[in-house]
């Protein structure tokens, strides 16, 4: 591939922090843990940060530390990456879908209400590509029925509606840190929440069930080894520090996209949407309604053969057959997503991606949609 859908951005900075762990005494459970946890906090405005090695091992621990399990039910989104799927499922429970807002691409809040049953135990929004579009809406319904809120917003740091950022809507949020985010710390995820006893039982359940002050081999519950490095956190410290930079950057490159598809009715090109400040994940067009899913793939597969690696986030997570097949889901149940997820190109997109580049794929993807409507 010629130019690639993502690429992590590293600077000097980062590769001396990360060798400053590798020469002290402290790899792991250091000092640069417990920063990276206050420094993220801050950014965000919450009282707790907790860093774990993963998004969805976040996830799932936050669903273990709300206390959901077999025979509970959780609401979400079906146009997702499955990790906010399996998450639940790794805590035993079922994941319920409710369909998107076709716009937005976030789960419709006028349809959570009728997917609430007395299983119901919590709701679980994604800030989809890093939009916050709805989020106030679906709060106000699980606020309504009491129940708590895990903020999937792994593709939503430095987004913000109407001023109130991503990670700050849940009861427990959570960001990813792999390297296509917009900051990324190899692997690595962090859980937000204000409540004390939620963030301690995170602490534990990541660091094999340790009780507080209960020392190295004094475990009280079935935990997990879901540790963060030091040496992640000193990288996840100095991306942090740089996000206004990277948003700007990503933003840059996002405005050329724009710009150089305008109007191009084959193509719904994304915009920053109304009282949402969009911190960009992704560049994911759609095509046009009359578009088949088969005309979508065939052109990614153009696409590629030009040397243009593409995307096609994300397959409909409740046509995945392990979860279709145990939870009984069928093709045509929830047709907005399942509409959007046919007609989605990822665009090459990252920090350091040149104009020229940028550029290439808009005119190879003119070029390859022309070819598809000729042929
Ligand atoms: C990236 C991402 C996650 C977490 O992914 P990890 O690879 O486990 O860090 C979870 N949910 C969504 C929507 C994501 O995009």
């Amino acid at each position: 591939m010629d130019i690639h859908l993502s690429r992590p951005d590293v600077t000097e900075r980062e590769i001396e922090a990360v060798c400053g762990v590798l020469r002290s005494p402290h790899l792991s459970l250091g000092p640069k843990l417990a920063q990276f946890e206050r420094v993220f906090a801050e950014y965000i405005g919450t009282r707790r940060a907790v860093a774990v090695n993963s998004g969805t091992s976040g996830l799932f621990l936050c669903a273990l530390a709300l206390g959901i399990g077999p025979g509970d039910e959780v609401i979400t989104t079906p146009f997702t990456f499955v990790a906010s799927a399996t998450s639940i499922m790794m805590a035993g429970a079922r994941p319920v879908f409710v369909d998107i807002d076709p716009v937005s691409l976030n789960m419709d809040p006028a349809k959570i209400e009728a997917a609430i049953t007395k299983k119901t135990k919590a709701v679980l929004p994604v800030e989809i590509f890093g939009n916050l579009a709805g989020l106030d809406r679906i709060c106000e319904i699980a606020h309504k029925h009491n129940l708590p809120i895990i903020e999937d917003s792994c593709e939503a740091l430095g987004s913000a509606l109407d001023g109130k950022k991503a990670g700050t809507f849940g009861t427990m949020s959570v960001f990813g840190f792999y390297p296509n985010k917009q900051i990324t710390t190899g692997e690595g995820g962090v859980i937000l929440t204000n409540e004390d006893s939620l963030a301690e039982m995170c602490v534990s359940l990541r660091n094999q069930g340790r009780a507080k002050g209960g020392g190295w081999l004094g475990h009280e519950r079935l935990g997990y080894n879901y540790r963060l490095s030091d040496i992640n956190c000193a990288l996840g410290i100095v991306q942090l520090s740089r996000i206004d930079e990277i948003k700007a950057k990503r933003r840059q490159v996002a405005e050329w996209y724009r710009e150089m598809l305008a109007g191009d009715g084959r193509l719904i090109v994304p915009a920053e949407p109304k009282g949402c400040e969009l911190s960009w994940f992704v560049f994911v067009v759609r095509l046009a309604e009359e578009f088949t899913g088969r005309q979508r793939d065939r052109i990614l597969g153009q696409m590629r053969k030009r040397n243009i690696e593409v995307g096609n986030y994300f397959p409909p997570v409740h046509l995945m057959p392990f979860i279709a097949g145990p939870f009984g889901y069928k093709l045509g149940e929830f047709p907005a997503a399942e509409s959007a997820s046919q007609r989605t190109i990822a665009l090459p997109f990252h920090n350091r991606l040149p104009q020229d580049d940028v550029a290439t794929v808009c005119k190879t993807l003119k070029q390859v949609l022309d070819k598809e409507l000729k042929d």
